[in-house]
Parts: structure tokens; sequence; C-alpha cells
């Protein structure tokens, strides 16, 4: 086929290698599956980020449909020295999207390798390809009548398992650590070798899913948020789906109320009488997720003032902070669970508990309960439509468990958005111990100004956060770098000296997390 000169270059090749690659490319793929003109590459390009969308524009994207194509990919990357950008199903939304963290990288799309290659309902286990969805998973389960359950993020329904395990994503049931409940990957290294984590490499385990650690060092946890490798498979736990769930929802007031929220949940949670990722989710972010439309409460720019969320509050019924947490079990454990939890909230003294059987089908109580109890929805795009104009940058610190922490947190957080004229849409999700506190940076992107303000913020909210001593768990690409700052210099050390041993030409997203052999200079 006939090409035009590319416009966006992986950086360091020229055109003439380029198209050696691309060659290389089309000879072990197929002409369809190497996309290199530019409306092919639109679905990759788009990004929620403040900053233009050429500034992370792919210069080709591959599609492979098997693990020999993946470590051909890699053979060919090597030698003509290509960066590559890995993604399952792309929808890494308010994270970058499917697009590369540097302009010119290749995606390579592994949405085809899509097999559920096995879930087993007595050991409560799936291992699946890259890109199977939740959606996927969730029917392949209903369908064959198996008594497991999911744990997803929101929105989930097309977003894969792996990707968001990957990136240390987290969901609303007991298993909603996701890292934590992973067992076992498969991974192509940036030399084209197959390298299983934990019992896969022993001949004929069938223990692969069932025992994390193996033997020796255990590196599961390296392959995420990194680039040393490409994973194709990966396991982890289902939990059994229980005879009872029953969800409710706790309504408060008032927003200093999140100091007591916290203090009483912490001991729920660290015993694990409340066993799920308990979410605290504010005003603003249950208005946005029940489509409340911001037009019908003000038109100006800037961000909502204070009395609107109160109006806001008095005429939907929503609280300044929304808990949202479950009990699974035995009709006997969930009543027990039930009578020491709801006493609890009595001894508070504050909140309105709940129930299902009073919200009904209303929303966001409806899909909250399904995100806890493993359905898969789409609910919570809505937030995207509280300011409009497509702009959402994930700011998530991560907090003690401890109300003072978690109102100093929100203070802080809502002062520095408000400086720059932007909404504080949060919800805290807690762990035993620790909560991601988790901000969402809505701008409109077809605002060039207000595109620029959300830039500026999101980079005070990181330094000023930095000042007292936390930072963020995950960050969009656009800051990956600047956030692996805050982290220290041996780590970063070690961490490139892993990327010189395994992937010494660079190859394998470099820039993902702040790791690229090419702009670290220290050896
Ligand atoms: P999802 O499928 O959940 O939408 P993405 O495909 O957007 O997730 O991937 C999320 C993040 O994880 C991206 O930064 C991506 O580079 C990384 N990632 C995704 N799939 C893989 C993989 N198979 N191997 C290594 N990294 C991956």
């Amino acid at each position: 086929m006939a090409q035009q000169n590319n416009p966006v270059l992986p950086r360091g090749v020229t055109q003439a290698t380029f198209e050696k690659a691309l060659e290389a490319f089309r000879a072990l793929l197929g002409e369809e599956n190497v996309l290199a003109q530019p409306s092919q590459l639109t679905p990759y390009s788009k990004v929620m980020m403040s900053v233009e969308n050429d500034a992370h524009a792919p210069s080709a994207a591959l599609t492979v449909s098997s693990v020999e194509q993946v470590q051909g990919v890699v053979r060919i990357c090597n030698e003509h020295k290509i960066p590559i950008w890995p993604i399952s199903t792309g929808r890494n939304f308010g994270y970058g999207s499917a697009a590369p963290v540097q302009r010119g990288q290749v995606i390579l799309d592994l949405k085809k390798m899509n097999r559920i290659l096995k879930v087993d309902p007595d050991m409560c286990y799936a291992l699946v390809e890259p890109g199977v969805t939740y959606q996927q998973l969730y029917d392949y389960i209903e369908e064959n009548n198996l008594p497991l359950m999911l744990s997803f993020p929101a929105p989930s329904a097309i977003a894969s398992p792996l990707g968001n395990i990957m990136d240390r994503g987290v969901g609303y049931t007991p298993y909603g650590e996701h890292f934590m409940m992973q067992c076992g990957m498969e991974v192509v290294l940036a030399n084209g070798d197959i390298y299983r984590t934990g019992m896969g490499g022993v001949k004929g385990s069938n223990t692969w899913q069932i025992f994390k650690w193996g033997f020796g060092p255990t590196l599961d946890g390296m392959f995420t948020q990194a680039n040393y490798g490409i994973v194709t498979k990966i396991g982890f736990w289902l939990m059994p789906k229980p005879p009872v769930f029953k969800p409710f929802e706790v309504i408060f007031e008032n927003e200093e109320d999140i100091v007591d929220i916290v203090e009483m949940l912490r001991p729920l949670r660290i015993s694990g009488t409340i066993p799920n990722s308990v979410v605290i989710a504010n005003v603003l972010w249950e208005a946005g997720s029940a489509n409340v439309r911001r037009q019908t409460y003000t038109t100006e720019s800037g961000h909502t003032p204070d009395e609107i969320l109160k109006k806001i509050q008095r005429d939907t019924g929503m609280g300044a902070w929304n808990l949202y947490a479950a009990l699974y079990g035995t009709q006997e454990q969930v009543d027990a669970d039930w009578k020491i939890v709801s006493e609890a909230f009595k001894r508070l003294g504050k909140g309105r508990i709940v129930t299902q059987e009073e919200a009904g089908d209303k929303q966001p109580f409806k899909y909250r309960a399904q995100l806890m109890s493993g359905v898969p929805n789409l609910q919570e795009f809505g937030l995207y439509n509280w300011r409009g104009g497509g702009g959402s940058m994930w700011f998530a610190p991560v907090s003690e468990a401890r109300g003072s922490e978690c109102e100093k947190q929100a203070r802080l957080a809502k002062r520095i958005l408000h400086k720059h004229g932007l909404d504080y849409v949060a919800e805290f999700i807690v762990g035993p111990r620790d909560m991601h506190h988790v901000v969402d940076v809505l701008f409109d992107r077809t605002n060039p100004e207000e595109t620029a303000r959300a830039d500026a913020c999101f980079n005070e909210l990181l330094d000023e956060f930095e000042k007292e001593g936390y930072a963020v768990y995950r960050v969009n690409t656009r800051f990956q770098e600047r956030v692996a700052r805050s982290y220290g210099t041996v780590k970063r050390d070690v961490e490139h000296a892993i990327k010189r041993a395994l992937d010494p030409n660079n190859i394998l997203a470099p820039g993902r997390s702040g790791i690229d052999l090419h702009t670290y200079n220290k050896v």
C-alpha cells in the first residue's frame, strides 16, 4: 500500500527506519493489523488530560492475536528501536485513555486476545487474556450459572481486568483491592522470553492461580504500573457469590462529618465486620453520577459555591457525604453483622441509614449496589457531563484511614480546586487502613483557558500535597514523570537499573511511571 509520509514518528526514529519497521510489522501481522493512517489512529489519540491530543499522538497501532505475534513485534522493535505502548482495551479514562505516554510511540493493541482461558468454580479463580472485558467475564459467569462474583472499578463494563490490575485499580467488593487478588501472570519480556510468575514456571503445575509466591523472588508487582514486560495472561481470585447481599447507604449532612465517619468505620473495616471497599462520595460526585444538571444550579464558569451545594442537598436528599457499604454471607451472618453495624451508626448520632428496600430503583443507590455486588454498569460516566467538555484527570492521593487526615486532605484539595475555579468532586474508597482519596478534576477541554487552569490546578495539587507528605497512588500519563519524582531518587535508580537489565533498547513504554533510559541520566 502506498504510504504518505507519517506526520508523527517515534522519538529518534527516521522516516526510512519507521517505514522498514512498518513493513516488518505488516509481514508479521498482515496489512489490516498495522494502522498508520491518521484516520485509523483517531480512536487511540483522544485524551482527557490538560494537554493537546497531539502531545500523546501515536505514530501507528498494531493489533495482535497471539503471544507469538507479541514476541514477533518485540523482535522487530528491538531491531529498529521502536518504542511500543501496550494496551488491553485502552479504557483508562482520566489516566491517559489509550494514548501513549510519549508522542510517537506505537500502540500495541491486545484487545483481539480476548479468550477466557479458565474459570474454576471450585477454586474460585479466573485466567484471562488482555482483551477480556468485565462484561464478557460477567456474561460467561451468568451463562454458565457459576456461583462467583466479580469486582471491578466504575464504569466497568467495557474495561478489562488485566488492564485494571496493571494500573492497580480498585473496586467496591470485599475483593476490591484488585492487585491483592491477582495470582499468576504470563509476561513477554523485551527480549521475547515468556516469563510466568509464581508457580507458573513449574511444568505441569496446577497451582499457578492458587499460590502466589512460588519460590524465590516474587516479581508480579514489578510488572504493574511499569514497563518491564507485556502481560499476556493474568490470573485472579473470584469471590464466591454470597447467599445474602445487603447493601446500604448512610447520608451525612455536613462536610465536617467526614472525621467521625472515618473514625467509626476503621475498626469495622479492620475487623472485617464490613468486608467491602466502602465508598464515601461527596455531594457533587453523587449529583454528577445521578446526572443532576449543573446548569440547573449555576451558570457561572467557576466552582460551584457552597450555598449551591447545600441547595442540591436539600433538593435531592443527597448528603455532603454519602457512604455506601454492604454485608455478605448467610442470613444469620448478615443479621448479626447488621446489628453491630447499625448500632455503631446509631451510637454515632448522625447519618441517615437507607436500605435497599427504602431506595428501590433510585440512582445513585442502584448502581452503587450493583458495583458492590459485581454487576457491571456505566452509570458513573454521568460525572463527565457535570461540567461537560470532556476533561477529566483523577487526582488520587493516599491517606491514612484516620478522620483528621481525611478532613485535612479534603479541605486542602477543595481549597486548591476552588482557587482555580474548579469543583471538588471526590470520593474516599476505604481500605482497612488506607483511603484512596479520589478526586475527579473535571474541566471543559474545549475551552483553552479552562484547560490551562486545570493543568495549573493539577500541578498545584501535586505540589501542595507533597509538602504535607502525601502522594498519589496512580496518575495520568501527563504527570507520571512528575509523580515519580515524589517517591525519591533511590527508588528511581533501582527502577532504571531493572530497565537497563531487562529492556536495554528502551522499547517498552518508555516514560511509563517516569521510567525512561533516554531521559533518566543517572547511571
Ligand atoms: P483497560 O483495558 O482496563 O481499559 P488499559 O488497556 O487502558 O486498561 O491499560 C491500563 C494501563 O495498563 C495502561 O497504562 C497500559 O499501558 C497498561 N497495560 C495495559 N495492558 C497491558 C499489558 N498487557 N501489559 C503491560 N501493560 C499493560
